[in-house]
């Protein structure tokens, strides 16, 4: 095996990693059909710390899908809000009305399109073609680009251009394998004066809050604010405002720097993740005690929630076995099967063909509203349990 080096820094990542996840989904997004299950298994991870930049992060392949912006539906009104009031912010502190704009990699164009009641020419590019038509058909002035090193950010009719007064990436530079590149091609497409506001979900969040299965191969990298900083100084920018948003996400603001790129780094501060660790083997005896009690009493159990939480636990623990089935009611998942430990993918309604006397829930955010739904359409019958942080709790 070839030595792995920092995506950030470039120096060698050594063999000693933070932590090693066996038996992780290969994927969130490609979620495989029957036909698929045969090759498809899952992979080990090993999360490890630059020890010259001290950015965190795992030393696999990127997917498949990593230059593609494939947000998650279910917008709150409080994520909509919070991404106003940061453009907002933007806009005025940094005197950007009637300037050009341009978010790298924009999805469908879900925060693009609220850029449209600023005074701003606002600019998306994506990768998925799909995406990019959807985009379009919103109104929205978007096409078909990469921001990797070296490209020219341009529509191909030429009618849309650089270079750009400011730049937006919004949770994208930690799906990325070269975010410095992706930074520098951007800075090249932007006026002298360009500024830019990037977000990334906050590794100290993760590391607190969270337990091992928020960690995704999708996301090669998690960042604090230093290692944040350190990358775009490495391209070319300097942070003038960093804020923590939403509680787990870092927000930063850039600007071009005249002076060039930052010095090579050799001194970091060492993270400690054994909450992740903890986290590893307390929601593993968890869920083997639950099992084993349903199993004693000759009970079945099912999962809710077809998310890349709910395929790491199924995967990565005893419940991947035992349970009969995994509930999602987005229809593009259902029919399918879970990366890894391969349990069906069925809609809520299969309940009632093939019940269980207790379900999981495992979508953060979603527990109360997921669990009333059980209670309404399933009876009063089934026990209903839901991960929080580290625990298992009976709702
Ligand atoms: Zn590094």
């Amino acid at each position: 095996m070839r030595d792995r080096i920092c995506i950030v820094c470039g120096r060698p990542l050594g063999e000693t990693p933070l932590m090693t996840l066996a038996d992780m989904p290969a994927s969130a997004q490609d979620i495989p059909v029957k036909e698929e299950l045969g090759e498809e298994q899952g992979i080990t991870l090993s999360l490890h710390q630059c020890q010259a930049c001290g950015l965190v992060q795992f030393d696999c392949e990127p997917v498949a899908y990593y230059k593609d912006v494939i947000r998650s539906g279910g917008f709150t009104t409080t994520m909509v809000n919070l991404r106003k009031r940061q453009y907002r912010h933007f806009i005025d502190r940094y005197h950007l009305e009637g300037k050009k704009l341009i978010e790298a990699g924009c999805g469908q164009g879900e925060f693009l399109g609220l850029l449209s009641d600023f005074p701003v020419k606002a600019y998306g590019i994506e990768n998925r073609e799909s995406l990019v038509r959807l985009a379009r058909e919103k109104g929205l002035t978007v096409w078909k680009q990469f921001a990797a090193e070296g490209e020219f950010l341009a529509s191909d009719d030429g009618s849309a251009s650089g270079p750009f007064d400011g730049f937006l990436s919004f949770n994208f530079l930690e799906h990325q394998p070269d975010p410095v590149g992706m930074l520098r091609c951007i800075a090249d497409n932007l006026s002298e004066e360009g500024v830019g506001l990037i977000t990334v979900p906050s590794l100290e969040y993760i590391l607190q809050y969270d337990g091992y299965y928020e960690l995704i191969r999708d996301h090669l990298a998690y960042y604090t604010f230093d290692t944040l900083r350190y990358a775009v100084e490495k391209a070319g920018f300097q942070v003038l405002e960093e804020e923590m948003i939403n509680r787990d996400t870092l927000s930063v603001i850039v600007k071009k720097n005249s002076a060039g790129q930052a010095k090579e780094r050799r001194t970091h501060t060492p993270v400690d993740i054994s909450g992740l660790k903890e986290s590893l083997d307390t929601i593993g005896r968890e869920l083997e005690a639950l099992t084993d009690g349903l199993k004693s009493q000759g009970k079945t159990l099912g999962i809710w929630g077809a998310s890349h939480q709910g395929f790491t636990l199924a995967s990565t623990t005893v419940i991947g076995r035992f349970a009969r089935y995994i509930i999602d009611s987005a229809p593009f998942k259902q029919g399918k099967y879970a990366p890894a430990s391969h349990l069906p993918i069925v809609p809520p309604d299969h309940y009632h063909m093939d019940p269980v006397d207790a379900i999981l829930i495992v979508a953060p955010g979603y527990t109360d509203e997921i669990a009333g739904i059980i209670q309404e359409r399933f009876g009063g019958n089934v026990e209903i349990l839901a991960l929080k942080s580290n625990h298992l709790e009976r709702i």
